[in-house]
């Protein structure tokens, strides 16, 4: 069921787009969270087509929204990145004498008047910006819509985030998708259809006039420091994480430039700069080439990592795409399951699918199941589970190393991100919106889409055509995910000197001497249960 009145057919429809023309003194782009990039970005290179075409200058504008961040459970370390890549930004925007003004502004309900007044106070009438699909977001970009339509304002939104936009992939009686399969056939379809349409590339923007720099209102603009930090967000780790993720838009080039021509560190993804070290270019065995043997191992270096800078749009989902048809010299987007690379497109797809769901069904964003039948799942109370499953303390070497990598990183490998989410739903039996929770505070990739997508996914109760029997058995998982249990040595250091089988589930008696906690529970057991209380929900 579609939820009624998604508001993104709002926003779209308050949009009258009649012939853009410039009355005022400049044009502005309104950069978010999602955007933080220069080039292959269609808003920002729509205003710039439109400053040069009616002579004007361009102005960026940033809104930092606390209060959005409170919302959405942004982390600490998300806002930091978005604070370093704006850094390098403003610096990259000033050689091009284009000034980016940031502001902190609270409370949100007001950021709608203050856009439409800073438009006024730089006299511009045109605005752009990038669609974001959140509901709190929409709403927002509506009511912008409806105060610049009184003041002469013509607001312009684009679609950019994804490869294809929502509503386009349809299935024959022209409803959403709620699977990902048939949804991913479709996307392919329509994609190589119209190939150019979805992955053209688009130049950075062009300079402004440098004469723009005497005028004192431009002035203040450019003098506008970016904060140090927004308060209530201070990243406890930030000089960690500028080593971990460092911020920009070479960076991610250069991480996918590793990730689709030389070949896999022979270790596990850990701290260090991920930068560093990798073969020599053009090896055969890179880790796009083997993505579909190895991307379930997290003991290898073996996915791209570039999660972060997807998420925030430090590099865009059409570079990584037309990046991989350079790699296997092709024109079409071959995404077939059998090819590594044709592997890691579907998970862009993925990530196009879970903003889709997002967009149709608004409710899963506001903690109601996909699947409605499981809203009354009875979930367990228990504090001291749940803070033993967030600090890596479950007993279970593989989740507690997961939830450390989380806790470290800020970041986690897609199959531990799928094991730790499914012990927290049907071993502890814990409600997934508190997981999905902590990994948003967590992340330095959080993306509501793709991780209430993938906590539904993990908890059974969304778009996973599998029903609630699916329970990992976080053992079994474990030896697959980490032959070696490299990964598990080094995220776990009481277990550093333990190997074979060991490791994945080390003896009472063996883990009592090296100070590492019995299981919280016993996994039958809770198979057991998860299976009784899904079936009937409600029950106990
Ligand atoms: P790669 O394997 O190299 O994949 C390339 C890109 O495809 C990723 O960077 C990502 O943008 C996209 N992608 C891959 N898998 C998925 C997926 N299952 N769903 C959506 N997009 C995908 N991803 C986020 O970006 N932000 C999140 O907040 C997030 N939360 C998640 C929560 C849970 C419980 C689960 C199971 C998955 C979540 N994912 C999330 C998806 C996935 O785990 C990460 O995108 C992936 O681990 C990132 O590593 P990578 O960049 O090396 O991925």
């Amino acid at each position: 069921r579609v939820d009624a009145d998604p508001p993104l057919g709002k926003l779209l429809a308050s949009l009258q787009n009649p012939t853009l023309q410039a009355q005022g003194s400049a044009v502005v782009y309104w950069m978010r969270m999602e955007d933080m990039r220069l080039s292959d970005n269609r808003a920002l290179s729509q205003a710039s087509a439109q400053a040069k075409l009616d002579g004007l200058p361009l102005i960026v504008l940033f809104v930092f929204s606390p209060q959005d961040y409170v919302a959405h459970d942004r982390s600490a370390r998300r806002i930091d990145f978005t604070l370093r890549n704006l850094r390098l930004l403003k610096y990259s925007l000033a050689k091009l004498d284009i000034p980016l003004h940031t502001v902190v502004h609270s409370p949100r309900r007001d950021i709608p008047p203050y856009v439409i007044s800073f438009l006024q106070s730089v006299r511009a009438t045109l605005l752009f910006a990038n669609i974001e699909y959140e509901v709190d977001e929409l709403r927002r970009d509506i009511r912008v819509c409806e105060l610049a339509k009184k003041q002469g304002i013509t607001p312009t939104y684009v679609h950019d985030k994804l490869i294809i936009e929502p509503g386009v992939i349809k299935s024959q009686q022209g409803r959403p998708y709620a699977v990902y399969s048939p949804f991913q056939r479709q996307w392919l379809t329509v994609l190589n259809a119209d190939r150019d349409k979805y992955l053209a590339g688009l130049p950075p923007p062009e300079a402004n006039p440098s004469s723009i720099r005497d005028h004192p209102t431009y002035r203040t603009l450019f003098d506008s420091p970016i904060p140090d930090h927004i308060d209530g967000f201070e990243c406890a780790d930030r000089d960690q994480m500028t080593v971990t993720w460092p911020a920009g838009s070479d960076a991610a080039r250069e991480m996918l430039r590793k990730f689709l021509y030389t070949k896999s560190r022979s270790t596990h993804v850990g701290l260090s700069d991920p930068l560093e070290g990798g073969a020599e270019p053009s090896d055969k065995r890179s880790r796009a080439l083997v993505y579909k043997e190895q991307r379930d191992k997290a003991d290898r270096d073996t996915t791209s990592r570039l999660s972060p800078y997807l998420s925030a749009g430090v590099i865009s989902a059409r570079e990584c795409v037309r990046a991989t048809l350079d790699l296997l010299g092709v024109k079409n987007v071959k995404a077939d399951r059998d090819s590594g690379v044709g592997m890691w497109v579907q998970e862009i797809a993925w990530r196009d699918f879970y903003t889709h769901v997002l967009v149709a069904f608004p409710r899963v964003s506001m903690g109601r199941p996909f699947q409605e039948k499981y809203a009354d799942v009875k979930w367990e109370t228990n504090q001291a589970h749940l803070d033993a499953w967030k600090e890596g303390r479950t007993g279970v070497p593989i989740v507690d190393a997961a939830m450390r990598q989380a806790n470290t990183m800020g970041w986690m490998h897609n199959r531990a991100r799928m094991i730790a989410a499914m012990y927290l739903t049907k071993d502890l039996m814990l409600d997934w919106r508190l997981g999905e929770k902590h990994f948003m505070e967590q992340f330095i990739d959080g993306d509501l889409a793709s991780n209430n997508g993938g906590w539904q996914w993990s908890a059974s109760t969304g778009t996973d055509p599998q029903p609630y029997f699916r329970i990992f058995n976080p053992y079994s998982q474990s030896e697959k995910t980490d032959p070696t249990g490299d990964y598990i040595r080094a995220f776990v250091p009481e277990l550093r000197k333990v190997f074979g089988k060991d490791v994945h589930c080390p003896p009472p008696k063996l883990a009592d001497k090296l100070g590492y906690p019995r299981p919280l529970v016993d996994h039958k057991e809770a198979r057991v249960r998860a299976l009784r209380r899904y079936k009937t929900p409600g029950s106990e």
